[in-house]
């Protein structure tokens, strides 16, 4: 049987589920849980607004050490950098031998930041989506594509229960492909690195400064360069490249197949090999927990400049008049992958 048919919510029946951040993945996973009638404990720290929002939504919740010694599974749905704090301080102490521990993402794990106790569970549900759209799909009887892996089974359940909770989430719904820690962090990481946030975002900003520097207004350059890559974006979503194909003109299929290999060239591959080379041997982890460790300096500086460019100031004005646009919600805090 496939993973996607044999999922079943049994093995988390009349278990306790402790769901540890209430942030884009953790709000959803929580809400999604509970609504498949499961038993869901919220784990934050006391006094944050996602502790009012997940009270709000008629959650429990405590801190998270108390959580934890409560729970026979701890889903970890903090931001990553906090993690490995978060295991030494509330979870390693408290979570019950047998008890699993599960990641929306593999990066502590895989890259030994946590190293978890031999005598638990470790076990992953990545959904291909944000978490506002892993909700919205389960409210509407669908669900949102994940992964899932097993890194360690110590109680003989592992697999079941992984697979409980991808079906309570909603996945099962869709489709569950089985991966590991290690092929999870790496292509996650490399897809919001080199295609989806990074690569997708520069390729925007840049287009639109290569029309505005020659001389072309900076609106009608934020509607070719960014608002139409919605469109776009659906149709490869929906149909791949040929649904892309059969919606665009001939002369945008000719204009593509011809220069869209000379702006995306064999250079850009061997960067794009460079950059999954650094997260295969770990210097982008490493780098990456350097920079928190030290406050976030470069990290800001650069959140900051992309938030002043002049494509977010025309885009601010001419997003004020799309009276169509829906509450963006869903694409705000947590739309990232
Ligand atoms: P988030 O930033 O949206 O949410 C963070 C939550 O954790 C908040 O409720 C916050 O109050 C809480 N928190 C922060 N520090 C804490 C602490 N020390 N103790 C307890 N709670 C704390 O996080 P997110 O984007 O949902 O990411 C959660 C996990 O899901 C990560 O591992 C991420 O890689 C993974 N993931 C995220 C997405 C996404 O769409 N955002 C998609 C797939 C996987
Ligand atoms: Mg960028
Ligand atoms: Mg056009
Ligand atoms: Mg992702
Ligand atoms: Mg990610």
């Amino acid at each position: 049987m496939n993973p996607t048919q044999e999922a079943s919510i049994d093995a988390l029946k009349g278990q306790r589920i402790g769901v540890l951040g209430y942030g884009s993945q953790g709000r959803a996973h929580a809400l999604n849980l509970r609504d498949s009638g499961l038993d869901v404990r919220v784990g934050l720290r006391p006094g944050g607004a996602t502790a009012t929002q997940a009270r709000a939504d008629g959650f429990a919740v405590a801190a998270p050490a108390e959580v934890v010694g409560g729970s026979d599974l701890v889903a970890v749905l903090t931001p990553d950098m906090v993690q490995p704090q978060l295991y030494r301080e509330a979870i390693a102490p408290h979570l019950r031998k047998g008890g699993a521990l599960l990641f929306a993402h593999g990066l502590n794990v895989h890259y030994g930041m946590i190293d978890p106790r031999a005598d638990i569970d470790v076990i992953l549900v990545a959904p291909k989506g944000p978490g506002a759209l892993v909700r919205r799909e389960y409210e509407r009887g669908a669900g949102v594509p994940c992964l899932f892996a097993v890194q360690q089974d110590a109680s003989g359940h592992a697999r079941a229960r992984v697979l409980a909770y991808a079906a309570g989430i909603g996945g099962a719904r869709t489709q569950l492909i089985e991966t590991s820690f290690r092929e999870e962090t790496e292509t996650d990481l490399f897809g919001e690195q080199a295609v989806l946030c990074g690569g997708a975002t520069e390729l925007v900003v840049q287009g639109f400064e290569t029309l505005v520097e020659a001389g072309y207004q900076p609106e009608v350059a934020y509607y070719e360069c960014m608002h139409e890559l919605k469109l776009i974006v659906d149709l490869l979503y929906e149909g791949g490249l040929a649904q892309m194909h059969k919606y665009v003109s001939e002369t945008a299929q000719y204009g593509d197949l011809t220069r869209g290999p000379r702006v995306i060239n064999a250079e850009t591959r061997q960067r794009m090999r460079e950059v999954l080379t650094e997260i295969q041997d770990g210097r982008f982890a490493r780098e990456w927990v350097a920079e928190y460790a030290a406050g976030n300096p470069h990290y800001k500086a650069l959140k900051q400049r992309d938030l002043e460019h002049p494509i977010e100031k025309v885009g601010a004005a001419l997003r004020a008049q799309m009276g169509w646009l829906q509450a963006p919600k869903a694409t705000v805090k947590g739309a990232a992958v």
